[in-house]
This record gives structure tokens, C-alpha cells and sequence, in this order.
């Protein structure tokens, strides 16, 4: 990968005036105001140079082309840089103000997905467990029925029209009692708070049975799992006293892919979605990996890699790896999903879902921990089995760790009000705010992108961090870098790909309203 020209605006004279500095020109000045290159960010990839302006519209140019543009020369690139709004003219703010504002509906209200830790029990033991799991014997750290209530209360005061309700653990099939409680009185306080409410299971699904898949199907409750690849690299990493992990969590979504059948969904947008864990093992399987998605019946895949939190910070020695061999692995299961889906095959990529969308449609799609400010408090909220809540999902992994940085209240003694306003929530939105970090402020992929606090503090010990040491920049930096070559590129059967990707599908099913 060349990363050839520095991060940097350009020349002094094209250097950008910020949206919120230019002037606007007069009427009778419109002609030369036409003439000149606006504010735009740059990026060399291999020959070609991107642009990008404030909102995230962008032009790919030759070297040549770049060249002129720095001599003021626009030539036949004035109607494309038009069309970018990359030039100068008295409509321009407005335009990009207005893109603005559509991108970041997410702005305008408070926290939509509420993480419920029912439990830090578990039945597996991962390697790399970020949430610290606790013994399953150990009942000291189940959620209580009270806590639950108080939890299920402040997520419906959020000013949030839609809301999520995700219970994560530990293992929450531990406690499915709980579980089943919460969105019962979910549902009941709903009828006043009339939001419109999503429930979300996180589970590695090995305490599935019978019954609780048919209460869940009923209650129209989405089932998340993990598989990490192929069963030797699956079973390598998550063990389950009782046999095979791999081959209980392969049956269960088989089995809950095939409930949905039943009840007449379709198997393109309702499936169970899993995620990957990429460890030093996986990096070795990057085709084995998409065939076991597919062969599952997955339509999306989410090559995650590994975070620091948790049993990952003791275990790295195994377990990690140098970023750059990460993203081989990335590139390279990607293409072949690519190859898959020009052979009729329906699966995507989750992180290139997630940028494709903010490059190709000017939307957002609110993925937390990918946006600017980032999500913390303002846009998730953690409450912990004990009934302490975090700004996250990743604040509370690093309490296990015995680091309450990211603690913000409790259940019992903090109100809505106090928790939005608590100094880390507001502090969390300033670092993360991509116009404020000195290398993401340059950066051409600022409008897509995002940092994270929780990351910065835990491998940096800063939460602003410093950007161009950190991994989680080189994975975001690698992967749009591989994203505008290939849209560069333009073949066509990968920007038929790339558009089913960015396609966004409704799935009403899972909504629950006040008057259902
Ligand atoms: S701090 Fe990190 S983990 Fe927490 S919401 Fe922000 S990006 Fe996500
Ligand atoms: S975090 Fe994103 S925006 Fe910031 S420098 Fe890295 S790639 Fe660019």
C-alpha cells in the first residue's frame, strides 16, 4: 500500500477555508468564486489522488489532474468537481450543510441501544473473552429483578424515539428468566413511553433449547451469536466443557434460520446475524471462514479484529498480531466474497457495509463506535449486572479489568438527566469528535470514520489519543484505502456488490410498538 503524499491539506493556496469560514461570495463574484477549488482533503492511493469535502462527497483524479488542480487549473475537471461540490460558489455551504445534517440524523437524540449484562456467568471459556466472564456457578454477579426494572426505566427516558434493548453477559441464556421479565416490562411501560423497541440477544447459544427458541420467536427477539471460522479454529478458542462450542452454536442457528423460514420471513433479511473474532489462528483461514458463513446461511459476515479489553489483554502473546497481517486476512477474505457473490452467493462484510453506506449514500447507519462523536453515552448506554452504568459496552469490559473511567452513575441514585450531563458522557463526545483530532481533522476519510475513547485509554492511556499510533486508525485507514481502489476500479459485478451492500433492509418484524 502507498501511502505516497503526506496527510496534509494542499499548497497554500488551495488551502482549505473550513465550511464554516468561507465567505459567502456575492452574486456578481459567482463567476470567479467558480473557478477555485474549495475546502477538500486529500489521499494518495497508488497513482491516483482522492478528494473528499467536508460532507464526504469525493472525486478519484490522476497524479496529472491533481497537479493542475494545484495550479488552479480546474479544465475539464470543473463539472466533476462541481458535481462533488468541491468548488467554490455562493450555494456551497448550504449544499454541504444540508448533506451534513442528513448524515447525522443520530445528533438529534439521546442513546437508542441500552446494554443489559443479565449475567457475568458463563457456560464457555474464550481465550479472548473481553467481557471477563465469571465462573457459571458464581451467582454472586446476576442482575437482580429490580436492578432490571431501574435499567429498562432510564433506557425508555432516553429522548431517543427508538430504542434497543441488548442483553449481553456473560451468557444471558444463563438467565433467561430475567431476560424474559425484562421484556415483559419493556413491553408494559412501553404503552406510555410509546417508543418504538427493538430487543437483541447476544448468545453463544449452547443452553438453546425448545422452548426458549419458541418464546423468543414469539416475542420477536433477534438472536446474535458468534462462530470465529471453521470448527478447528472455533473450538480452538472457545471451549465448552460439554463438547464441540462450534457444533452447538452451527445447530442452533441452523435450527432458528429454519424457525424463521417457518414463520414465513425472508431468509434474506432475517437470519441470525454472528460475528468473528479474528485472532493470530484465524488469519490463516480467510476463505474457510466466508465458506463456514456461508454454508450456514449467514448473509453477513463482520471480520472484527481483536480488541484489548478483557482476557484478550492477558492472552495477546497468543492471540494477537501485527495489524498489517490483519489486514492481508481482510483483503483477502473480502475479495473472495466478492468472487462468491459474482457466483450468485448473497454475503457481505459488515465494516465495508458500514463505510460503503457513508461513501456511496451520504447516510449514516449509526454504527456506534464508527462515527463522529462516537456513540459513548450519547448514543449507548451499559448497565452492569451490579446496576452500575457505563458509556459504553467496551467502559464496562475495562471495570472488569478494575478501571471505572467510563462509570457514569448507577441504577439506584442516577437519573436520565444526570447521566446525559455526567462529565465523562460530555468529555467522551468531545475526543471522539473527528474535527477536533488533530491527524483525523486532515484526513480524507474524516467524513466516514471514527476513533475510540475506550481503545485510546486502554492502549495509549489517553482518551483524545494519539492518532497515527493507533491500530484501530491503521485498520480504518487500511480498509477505506482498499474501498475507493475498488471503487475506483468500477467493475461493475463488484458495484452490483457493493450496492446490495449498502442497501438497507426493513426489519419490521422486530419492532415493537406501544399499540401492537
Ligand atoms: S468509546 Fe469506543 S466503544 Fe465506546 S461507544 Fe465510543 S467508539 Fe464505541
Ligand atoms: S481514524 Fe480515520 S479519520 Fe482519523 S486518521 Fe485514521 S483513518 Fe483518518
Amino acid at each position: 500500500m502507498s501511502l505516497g503524499l503526506p496527510l496534509s491539506l494542499g499548497p497554500a493556496r488551495h488551502r482549505a477555508k473550513t465550511l464554516y469560514d468561507a465567505p459567502m461570495a456575492s452574486p456578481d463574484s459567482s463567476e470567479s468564486a467558480a473557478r477555485a477549488l474549495g475546502f477538500h482533503r486529500f489521499r494518495q492511493l497508488d497513482d491516483r489522488v482522492l478528494l473528499t469535502s467536508q460532507e464526504g462527497s469525493w472525486l478519484m483524479v490522476s497524479q496529472d489532474e491533481f497537479a493542475s488542480l494545484q495550479r488552479g487549473e480546474l479544465g475539464k475537471l470543473e463539472a466533476r468537481l462541481l458535481e462533488a461540490n468541491l468548488l467554490e460558489r455562493p450555494e456551497r455551504a448550504d449544499v454541504a450543510a444540508s448533506a451534513l445534517s442528513k448524515r447525522r440524523p443520530f445528533l438529534s437524540y439521546g442513546p437508542n441501544l441500552h446494554i443489559m449484562i443479565v449475567t457475568l456467568r458463563c457456560n464457555e471459556t474464550c481465550a479472548y473473552c473481553h467481557a471477563s466472564r465469571a465462573a457459571e456457578s458464581d451467582l454472586s454477579s446476576d442482575m437482580s429483578f429490580e436492578t432490571a426494572e431501574r435499567s429498562v426505566d432510564l433506557a425508555l427516558a432516553s429522548t431517543s424515539p427508538d430504542i434497543t434493548i441488548e442483553f449481553q453477559g456473560g451468557e444471558p441464556l444463563l438467565r433467561f428468566d430475567l431476560l424474559k421479565h425484562i421484556v415483559d416490562y419493556a413491553l408494559e411501560k412501553n404503552q406510555q413511553a410509546k417508543k418504538t423497541l427493538e430487543f437483541a440477544l447476544v448468545s453463544n447459544l449452547a443452553t438453546m433449547d425448545d422452548e426458549k427458541l419458541e418464546w423468543l420467536c414469539e416475542h420477536r427477539i433477534q438472536v446474535c451469536t458468534s462462530v470465529d471460522g471453521p470448527a478447528e479454529v472455533h473450538d480452538a478458542q472457545r471451549k465448552l466443557v460439554s463438547g464441540s462450542a462450534h457444533a452447538e452454536t452451527v445447530k442452533w442457528i441452523k435450527r432458528i434460520n429454519g424457525a424463521y423460514e417457518e414463520a414465513g420471513l425472508d431468509p434474506n433479511t432475517y437470519r441470525v446475524e454472528a460475528l468473528l473474532t479474528t485472532t493470530k489462528r484465524t488469519l490463516a483461514y480467510p476463505r474457510e471462514v466466508v465458506d463456514t458463513y456461508l454454508e450456514l446461511g449467514c448473509r453477513a459476515l463482520f471480520l472484527r479484529p481483536l480488541d484489548p479489553f478483557g482476557f484478550a489483554s492477558k492472552t495477546a502473546a497468543q492471540l494477537a498480531y501485527p495489524i498489517e497481517d490483519f489486514l492481508e486476512f481482510y483483503k483477502t477474505a473480502v475479495e473472495y466474497m466478492l468472487e462468491k457473490n459474482r457466483e450468485g452467493e448473497e454475503i457481505l462484510e459488515r465494516f465495508a457495509g458500514i463505510f460503503l453506506t457513508k461513501i456511496l449514500s451520504g447516510q449514516d447507519p449509526n454504527y456506534l463506535d464508527i462515527r463522529s462523536p462516537c456513540g459513548a453515552g450519547i448514543g449507548q448506554v451499559a448497565y452492569g449486572y451490579d446496576g452500575r452504568i457505563f458509556t459504553c459496552d467496551e467502559g464496562r469490559m475495562l471495570s472488569e479489568e478494575g478501571d471505572d473511567t467510563f462509570l457514569i452513575g448507577d441504577v439506584k441514585s442516577s437519573s436520565y438527566r444526570e447521566l446525559m450531563g455526567h462529565e465523562t458522557v460530555r468529555t467522551l463526545a468531545v475526543a471522539s469528535n473527528l474535527d477536533g483530532q488533530p491527524q483525523c481533522s486532515r484526513c480524507a476519510y474524516q467524513p466516514y470514520c471514527g476513533v475510540c475513547p475506550v481503545h485510546n485509554h486502554k492502549t495509549q492511556g489517553t482518551l483524545f489519543g494519539r492518532t497515527a499510533e493507533s491500530t484501530l486508525c491503521k485498520v480504518h485507514m487500511g480498509i477505506q484505502d482498499f474501498l475507493f481502489k475498488k471503487l475506483d476500479e468500477a467493475d461493475p459485478a463488484v458495484m452490483d456488490a457493493f450496492a446490495k451492500w449498502t442497501t438497507v433492509r426493513p426489519r419490521d418484524h422486530y419492532l415493537h410498538r406501544a399499540d401492537d
